[in-house]
């Protein structure tokens, strides 16, 4: 049975979390899914382009920076969806880039090169430390003979987390992935399983990746409670974080998604993450969330509109009826912290 773990700087809200796995309980909430399945990919080569692009999916819209954007065979995107449409565009052009004796040698000015756009130029920051990861990764593929992820989900005879070896602890082998409470890792996995690549035999251990969206607005909603005031001081004035409290914060919304996913039947965390990564990140952003009117130009992917239709033909945020911070103005960002986990 999941219980909910006490923290001394931040406790997971069981009321809060109750009232929000009531609410979705009534919803029809989608699947996960991606957008693009790389269609034409040979098979052996979907799990190797995963695995470099999470390792450098990091920080793409990083305070006091401009946000990562470009534009992708004609299509404007951002974020993650700029990241996997410009290398899966580079990826079809040179399939080299998919192997992991290129990932060894990659250099900065490699990765400045491949996700530059024509108009909005070079906003990947970071480019030497993402180049660092991947080259890592290269190293440690090469080192275990293996030549795409296909091998490491054979050698962990497909489990996430039950026995050894398992797949959590052998990805955390790789720079990219050693995080605590492991976003990249969960991340990687869930596209693994939603891309229909691969499957797990302990599903149920594939826990939600946890990133600075997810703690904004569970911060927001109050699923979790910062107890600590000097916590609380540092986010509301924007002041970096310690490690440790990066990772109390990160893994006390890992344990409220948990307990959500239990408590409201749903039963698939990952799931929940995509149904909450996907609204706090259209809909609850830092400077403008739209609590109780959406906007007309909502950037929120269409399968999840229907959540969104409310009483009067207004449409608001899915979790206006138990957010803690619908009609306040002080709302809670994500706390600041340096960090190439998420
Ligand atoms: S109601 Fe507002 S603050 Fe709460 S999750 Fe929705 S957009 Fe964010």
């Amino acid at each position: 049975m999941l219980t909910t773990t006490k923290y001394v700087l931040v406790e997971v809200n069981t009321a809060v979390c109750k009232r929000l796995a009531e609410l979705l309980r009534k919803s029809d909430i989608p699947r996960d899914e991606e957008g693009s399945a790389l269609p034409g990919f040979p098979p052996h080569f979907i799990g190797n382009f995963f695995l470099a692009l999470v390792a450098i999916c990091h920080q793409t819209s990083p305070r006091h920076h401009p946000a990562l954007e470009g534009v992708v065979n004609g299509t404007h995107l951002r974020g993650w969806d700029y990241l996997f449409a410009r290398f899966e565009s580079a990826a079809r052009n040179d399939a080299a880039l998919l192997e992991p004796p290129t990932w060894r040698e990659l250099a900065a000015a490699d990765i400045r090169n491949l996700f530059r756009d024509k108009e909005y130029g070079e906003l990947l920051t970071d480019t030497e430390g993402r180049a660092a990861l991947l080259r890592d990764l290269g190293q440690r593929m090469l080192a275990h003979a293996w030549k795409n992820a296909d091998a490491i989900q054979e050698f962990c005879n497909g489990r996430v987390a039950t026995g050894h070896p398992n797949l959590l602890d052998m990805l955390a082998e790789f720079r990219a992935y050693d995080d605590p409470v492991r976003k990249k890792s969960l991340f990687f996995l869930a596209l693994m399983r939603n891309s229909h690549t691969w499957r797990y035999r302990d599903d149920d251990k594939l826990g939600p990746p946890v990133d600075y969206h997810e703690v904004r607005g569970h911060l927001r909603i109050g699923t979790i409670d910062v107890k600590s005031s000097e916590l609380r001081e540092k986010l509301r004035q924007g002041i970096e974080v310690a490690s440790e409290e990066d990772f109390a914060i990160r893994q006390a919304v890992y344990d409220a998604i948990m307990l959500v996913s239990r408590d409201s039947g749903i039963n698939n965390p990952s799931q929940l993450h995509y149904l909450f990564w996907n609204v706090f990140r259209s809909i609850c952003t830092r400077q403008s969330p739209q609590c109780l009117k959406l906007s007309s130009n909502s950037t929120l992917p269409h399968r999840y509109l229907p959540l969104t239709v409310q009483q009067n033909d207004q449409r608001r945020c899915p979790f206006s009826p138990v957010c803690k911070s619908a009609r306040i103005d002080d709302r809670f960002v994500e706390h600041v912290f340096q960090t190439d986990y998420y």
